[in-house]
């Protein structure tokens, strides 16, 4: 399957992507992810995206595509991935749909997890992540680690994000709405979309998300 994950900056997209394509074997591709490997790294095109990470803008799509696009012509990825915040406007959209022409694919299911605006900026001022595995996700109040800055799936320090400032956030869901939803518009006129509550035990929504792709599917 090839599944596009949307939705705003808080939803758990990261969470969810890691146990959706670990139920459906296919790879989890967060061009987040990739960004801040390259970032701790210390590469050139992670020097190149911080400034714009820091800042909540979206990094521009030249470099964005081009590495997404290579990490989705390795091979673990040839039959099938989950997309984790890329496509984040409809260029990129338009891009990864001629990339996938090319090759003769084509998206089965766009996932769109909807979360509350106050929700979200709740989640976000809380969430803690592991140095290690990002989709080893913490919240101070909601889901706190068993010992505080220590991640329970495997010992790794957790920090906040640069990113998860209140400010930075303001200015990401301002970029979600004026620049990422229209992509769920773009992929609605392709018939792609299933959009699933994100509320509830991360379980809950896992469980939600893999009924919907799969009565998508059968449909
Ligand atoms: P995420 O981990 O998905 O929340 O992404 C963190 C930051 O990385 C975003 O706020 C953007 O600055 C950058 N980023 C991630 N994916 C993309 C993308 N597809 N296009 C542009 N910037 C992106």
């Amino acid at each position: 399957m090839r599944i596009v994950l949307v939705g705003p900056p808080g939803a758990g997209k990261g969470t969810q992507a890691a146990f959706l394509a670990r139920n459906l074997s296919i790879p989890h591709i967060s061009t987040g992810d990739l960004f801040r490997a390259n970032i701790s790294q210390g590469t050139e095109l992670g020097r190149q995206a911080k400034a714009y990470m820091d800042a909540g803008n979206l990094v521009p799509d030249e470099v964005t595509v081009g590495m997404a696009k290579d990490r989705m012509e390795q091979a673990d990825a040839a039959n099938g991935f989950l997309l984790d915040g890329f496509p984040r406007n409809v260029a990129q959209a338009e891009a990864l749909d001629e990339m996938l022409e090319t090759e003769g694919m084509k998206l089965d299911a766009v996932l769109d997890l909807e979360v509350p605006e106050d929700e979200v900026v709740k989640r976000i001022a809380g969430r803690r992540v592991c140095r290690n595995e990002s989709a080893h996700v913490f919240h101070v109040t909601y889901s706190p680690p068993k010992h505080e800055g220590v991640c329970d799936a495997c010992g790794g320090d957790l920090y906040q994000r640069d990113d998860d400032s209140e400010e930075t956030v303001r200015r990401r869901l301002e970029v979600y709405h004026t620049q990422t939803e229209p992509i769920i518009d773009y992929y609605k006129a392709q018939g792609l979309v299933v959009t699933i509550s994100a509320l509830g035990k991360v379980n809950e929504v896992t469980e939600r998300a893999m009924e919907a792709l799969q009565g998508d599917q059968a449909a």
